[in-house]
This record gives structure tokens, sequence and C-alpha cells, in this order.
């Protein structure tokens, strides 16, 4: 049996030598929670964003995109208590002055086998985990990215690297309203990189300095709450389901209490991966009452009140916010799908792991691979014109045709590819193609004139 912490390592070794995930600035070192998407973790990581966009955006009437700046009015983040609450609480340790979470390290004692649950962890109990050494006295820290704007380094030019995409979406919301003629219940999506100090190295790409979120604002009146909350819910449950098929005894809907919810929130509800370092979040749905638009509102002086104008009635709306972790996204996919067979051999003979990506066709990075199975006798130009038509019909394929054919097709499967596309000898004289599928290694043959109909229908089933 392979460990879960062995599982992660051959994830990450398998990230890097494949050109998903690379460390970054690695010839400096390496730079603290900062990864490298590479060429196959960009187009996965494009492909979560697009089937996002095109299920909660395009194919629905009733929410429109924005795309607001990573760095705004520093009034946006006053009014919406960042400035002041958005903060963590730190110790540094006192000889070797490597700073920590005191939040994060009381969690991992509490965890620790044979810790008494029932006591308390004191922070006197806490020792540094590099060096042994003792901690200092918490101090807040604030987690949002401070830069500044403007030529003069005074604290007038002062700005903020956005800590949540959710601040665009508010400020924004007078402008949608007015321009758009949408009628409530409606939702403002936006997605894209936010900004937070993170100083806890966090499990590969899982807590990162920078990241991507998938956010949806949906404004309501507040009679329709509960059944709002509902209906978001369940499509959260049904883009994990369809979508990133993950199965669903790995994941867990958690209905957050009191305690972990902001202060605002009246209902939340994490979506928790269930993976090797722990059951962990990375989706989330809140009802956050008017919370966000009555405080734009009291700072900015603009009413930010919809008018219905068949009840003649105005009123602040209220808003339930679906949000997904683009990022956390892309690792639990990668996690779901790995698919490991230790009992295979190597072509040299020694044990070794064989690992497959069963990637769902339309999130894998590549669709197919055209492999000739010789260079010579005309194979390699018939290959070669297969995959230009492919590529201008709009398909992600790649053309590969070094080495054995063996080694090609595990290539492929280690990124995930769902389909390999043969060509050989028959090829020259009927015009067809072997198709072997990655997930049933079945074999069939298909017309070359009929490929890209049938990837197409093969991508979206
Ligand atoms: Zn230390």
């Amino acid at each position: 049996m392979i460990s879960p912490e062995q599982k992660m390592d051959l994830l990450v070794s398998l990230c890097k030598r494949r050109g998903f995930i690379y460390p970054d600035s690695e010839i400096y070192g390496g730079f603290a929670n900062a990864w490298d998407y590479g060429p196959y973790g960009i187009e996965l990581k494009n492909n979560i964003r697009d089937a996002w966009w095109q299920r909660f955006v395009h194919e629905r009437e009733d929410i429109v995109g924005v795309d607001t700046p990573i760095i705004q009015h520093p009034k946006v983040w006053e009014a919406s208590g960042h400035l002041q609450n958005f903060s963590d609480p730190l110790v540094e340790c006192k000889k070797c002055h490597h700073r920590f979470r005191a939040d994060h390290l009381l969690e991992a004692k509490q965890a620790e086998p044979g810790y008494d649950k029932e006591r308390p962890v004191d922070l006197k109990d806490l020792r540094c985990p590099k060096c042994g050494g003792e901690f200092t006295d918490v101090k807040m820290f604030q987690q949002m990215l401070k830069t500044s704007v403007g030529v003069t380094e005074d604290t007038s030019a002062i700005a903020y690297l956005r800590p949540e995409a959710a601040g665009g979406m508010f400020t924004a919301w007078k402008n949608v309203r007015d321009s758009m003629r949408k009628k409530i219940p409606f939702g403002i999506a936006q997605l894209g990189k936010v900004f937070r100090n993170e100083i806890t190295p966090g499990n590969f790409i899982f807590r990162t300095r920078e990241f991507e979120l998938m956010e949806i604002e949906y404004f309501i009146h507040p009679d329709q709450a509960d059944q709002v909350f509902e209906m978001w819910l369940k499509e959260q449950k049904a883009w994990v389901k369809e979508i990133l098929q993950i199965k669903s005894d790995h994941v867990v809907f958690r209905d957050l209490d009191e305690k972990e919810r902001a202060f605002y929130s009246k209902r939340s509800i994490d979506t928790e991966y269930l993976g090797p370092f722990g059951q962990k979040e990375f989706q989330g749905l809140a009802n956050r009452t008017d919370w966000d638009l009555s405080r734009q509102q009291e700072f900015s002086g603009e009413d930010l009140r919809w008018l219905d104008q068949e009840k003649k009635e105005r009123f602040l709306p209220h808003v339930i916010e679906p949000t997904w972790g683009l990022t956390r996204t892309l690792l639990f996919v990668l996690i779901e799908h790995l698919d490991i067979d230790e009992a295979d051999t190597s072509e040299e003979g020694e044990k070794e792991p064989r690992m497959v990506l069963r990637l769902p066709p339309r999130l894998a990075p590549v669709k197919a691979a055209i492999l000739p199975l010789q260079k010579k006798d005309g194979l390699s130009e018939l290959g070669q014109t297969i995959t230009q038509t492919l590529r201008k019909s709009g398909f992600t394929v790649e053309y590969d045709e070094g080495g054995s054919i063996g080694k090609r097709y595990r290539r492929q499967d280690e990124i995930g590819t769902p389909f390999c596309f043969t060509v050989d000898y028959q090829t020259k004289e009927d015009k067809t193609v072997t198709v072997r599928d990655r997930d049933s290694m079945s074999q069939e043959r298909i017309q070359i004139v009929e490929l890209a109909d049938w990837l197409k229908n093969h991508i979206n089933s």
C-alpha cells in the first residue's frame, strides 16, 4: 500500500518531472510558498477556469461577469473590515527567529496523537518546529500585502493587493445595477489572483501567498436567502460531481458553527476534501446578509439600494456568496485522479510505480496524442497532417514520434491524456487510426475524417 505521504511525494515529483508545477525561483534556492505552473499545469488550470465560467456565467441568464483591479481604492478594505480585522496571530522563535502562525501551531499540537483534546493548548506548550526554541508573545500580523502607488512613498499612497475577489464586485455593484438590464435575484462573477501574506508553509500549492479564486456575489431580496442558499449548495455539489468528478465519499459539505463563521455570516458551508494531508477546504458558501453593501454604502455615501419597480420597494440587497478556490481545486483534482499501480515493472525490470492521471477528458491538458508507429514510410507525415488538422479544429493535441510506443503511451498516461491515436501501416491503406483509451485500454479503429467529431463527443461525454 502507498501511504498518503508517499502519494503526495509522488504527485509533487510527477508535477515537476512532467511540467505541471515547479518550485518557483528554484535557481535561487526557491521562494517560500511560491510555485510556477508549467505548460500542462496552466492548461489544466485554464480548463477548470473555463468550465466554471461556461457553467456559471455563459449558461445562466442570471449571472454576469466583471474583472476589477487587484489594487483598488484603499477605502474598499476599510469598509470591508479587512484593514482592521484581517490579521493573524504570529509568534517568533527567540533562537532562530523563524515566524509561525500561532493558530496553526496550536491546531497541529491539538491533532498530535495522545494529546488530551479536552485540555486547551497553552502557548507555553509550543516549541519552534525548526530548532525547539521558545517563542515570543503573540503579535497580530496584517495578512493583506501592502504596496504603494504613485511617485512618493508617503502614507497617502499606501494601497493593498486584494485578499479576495469579492471587494471589486461590491464596488462595481452600482454600475452593473445601472447598466445591465437584470432583475434581482442576479449575480456578479469574478475570478482571478488574490494575495495573502501567508507565512506558514502550506502542503505543496495548498497554501500560497498568491492564489486564484472564482467567486459569485448573488444579490437577493432578504426573503429569498434560505431558498437561494440551498440552490447554490446544490450547484456546488453538482460541480464537484459532474465537472471535477470527485467521488462523493472524498468530500464533506460542512456546516460551520457560529465560532468558525465570520461574525456577519448567517450560515456558511465549506466543501472539504479528504486528502493526504487531512480534511481541507477548497470551496465555500456563505450567507453574507447585507453586511458588504451596507458597509460600502456607509463608507462611500452612495445609495446602493435596489428599486423593485413592480412593488415600488427600495431595499439593500442581501448576498449569498459561493466561492471556489481555483488553485486548491486543481490540487485536489490531481490528487483525486492520480492512480498509482505499484505492481508494474519498468522496462529495465525494476519495480517502480506506474502512474496514470485519470483526469476527466474535459479538464485534461492534452486531449489526444498522435503517435506514428514508425518515423519512416510516410507515417510521420501522415501523423503530422492529422495533428495540424485537429489543432486547427480547436483541440489541444500533441504529436510524438520519439522512443518506443510503450514509453510514449506511458508518458501520455502520466500527463492525463485520455486518448492516443496511433498511425500505422493500415492507416496508409484504409485511412483509419487506432484509438487507445487511457482508462479502458480498449482499442478501436476510426476513420481519419471522423476524428474531430469523435474527439468532440468523447471530451464532453
Ligand atoms: Zn527556532
